[in-house]
């Protein structure tokens, strides 16, 4: 996959500032150890890109953590715990028992099919058993649901129950808050006292359970947290804090400007659907000089795109143009200037997934 390949310069390219990922990485590492707490790096924004990865793993992280087999594969070589974070499917138990160290399970069918795939290959592996606490996306629902799930693994071999976990706000929005959590904590207590077995992980969530920490408010006994955007963006997601210290433009778009021209902010004639399937809106503005860059939706999405120069405004875009008013900027853009923008965490997702944007770090 052309993602994975080294640098190369042409444009749309994002430019990465791995010394500012470590950075992050450390920032964050520092508090949650602070409260016992150890690191999950998750590299599946990045398509499990192995600079980004080791880039996270000079910060301090204890797991690599990815959704995607094919980016764990990718990654075999780096030598810490490998965890897949997306639920696996039976049709690949043979690769996540091969790539992953550790996988976040809610089915027994599932499980019982990677005991299966253990056991062919003489590994054993691990599990952490998810529980949903409201967020409504992966998890198991009830206690008397664990219970049964943690009795019929208990039978099968070459599996182990290394520990419970929850996933919160990337479906639902619930936050994670201390009563929540404490929950979590209550079942694995639970589970422990009912099957005399020990179970040395609790995974207290994503980057939207960081806000705990700051707050001196994570629940005694959560000692695992599953971090991508508060690294690679530097913020906690619940309440979209910034965290102190931490850089929020590790990642940069740098994109060509191919037309510049005055034109009319409203289009001239009958208005039908665009490309996409909408009707559009136009605001009449007068004539706005605009620019056109090189980068498409089949790219990133342009709500994802935070220009650098503040007197860019976005028009909008359509699979392959994205439309700039440039009429209120200082700077002077020619045609073959470039134009840079920050991103968000959907932009970083889409625009390091597309083969069209090149990959330069620094
Ligand atoms: C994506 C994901 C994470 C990381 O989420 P961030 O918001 O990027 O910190 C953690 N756990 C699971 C199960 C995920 O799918």
């Amino acid at each position: 996959m052309s993602s994975n390949t080294p640098d190369q310069s042409f444009y749309p390219k994002i430019e990465i500032s791995l010394n500012k990922i470590s950075h992050n990485t450390e920032l964050v590492v520092r508090m949650c150890r602070r409260h016992g707490i150890r690191v999950v790096g998750v590299t599946k924004v990045c398509c499990g890109h192995i600079s980004i990865a080791n880039a996270m793993v000079d910060g301090g992280i204890d797991i690599i953590g990815d959704s995607r087999l094919e980016n764990l594969k990718r990654l075999n070589e780096i030598r810490l715990p490998k965890l897949l974070l997306r639920l696996p499917m039976i049709s690949q138990a043979g690769d996540v028992v091969e790539y992953a160290d550790i996988s976040l399970n809610s089915e027994i069918e599932t499980i019982r099919a990677l005991s299966e795939a253990a056991q062919l290959k003489n590994k054993t592996h691990e599990i952490i058993l998810m529980f949903d606490l409201g967020d409504l996306r992966e998890g198991i629902f009830t206690f008397d649901e664990l219970f049964r799930v943690v009795e019929e693994t208990l039978k099968l071999k070459r599996i182990l129950i290394t520990g419970i976990g929850t996933n919160l706000t990337c479906y639902g929005g619930v936050i994670p808050t201390k009563e929540n959590l404490t929950r979590l904590v209550a079942h694995k207590k639970m589970i422990e006292s009912n099957f005399d077995i020990l179970l040395s992980i609790v995974s207290g969530g994503n980057s939207s359970s960081l806000h705990l920490l700051e707050e001196n408010a994570m629940p005694d006994g959560i000692n695992q947290l599953r971090l991508g955007e508060s690294i690679l963006l530097g913020y906690e997601t619940a309440y979209r804090h910034r965290i102190k210290g931490t850089y929020d433009n590790c990642f940069r778009l740098i994109t060509e400007i191919v037309e510049i021209k005055d034109k009319p902010s409203r289009p001239i004639g009958e208005i039908g659907l665009d490309a996409f399937g909408y009707t559009p809106q136009f605001a009449e503005k007068g004539i706005r000089k605009r620019a056109i860059c090189a980068i498409g939706k089949q790219d990133i999405h342009p709500q994802d795109l935070v220009p650098e120069d503040k007197n860019i405004t976005i028009i909008g875009s359509s699979s392959d143009h994205l439309i700039l008013d440039i009429t209120d900027c200082q700077s002077v853009y020619r045609i073959g200037s470039l134009i840079s923008f920050n991103l968000t965490y959907g932009g970083i997702l889409s625009s390091m997934t597309s083969e069209y944007v090149s990959k330069s770090f620094k």
